[in-house]
């Protein structure tokens, strides 16, 4: 299966309609780990079709989200939206100088466990887990 074809089962699997602008966004963000925003996805969109609209990239990210997907999240002073692939539950550590995102690697255990003992011992349904650190990344304090 080549990689158009993994992301278009990927798409039916979760009872979305395949159309070019879909598979085109989903393969920029599959395996993606930049958590870009809704503009640079349109960016890079419209490198392969020109005339797509920034309106259709919110609204397939809309239907991603729906099909959990994707993960938005707001994070930074501007609270920009970032969409992530990668909807296991993982921290997420966001400079507060130059608005970089990334996950924290490592602890992210952690919240698994968290998420499961809350489910288990307290009764509640975790629907999604966000955690962000606001920090100063490396680039910035060398900077
Ligand atoms: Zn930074
Ligand atoms: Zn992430």
């Amino acid at each position: 299966m080549n990689g158009a074809e993994h992301i278009e089962s990927m798409l039916r699997r979760r009872g979305l309609r395949v159309t070019p602008q879909r598979l085109a966004i989903m393969q920029f963000l599959h395996g993606n780990t930049d958590h870009p925003t809704a503009d640079d996805i349109y960016q890079a969109a419209k490198q392969k079709h020109p005339s797509i609209s920034l309106n259709t990239v919110y609204k397939t990210l809309e239907a991603f989200e729906e099909a959990d997907l994707v993960w938005r999240f707001a994070v930074g002073q501007k609270q920009k939206f970032h969409y992530d692939p990668n909807t296991t539950p993982h921290p997420h550590v966001t400079c507060i100088r130059c608005g970089n995102v990334d996950d924290v690697t490592g602890k992210a255990g952690d919240l698994k466990d968290a998420a499961r003992s809350l489910a288990k011992d307290d009764g509640y349904e975790v629907l999604r887990v966000e955690v962000n650190i606001i920090a100063l990344c490396p680039d910035c304090r060398s900077g």
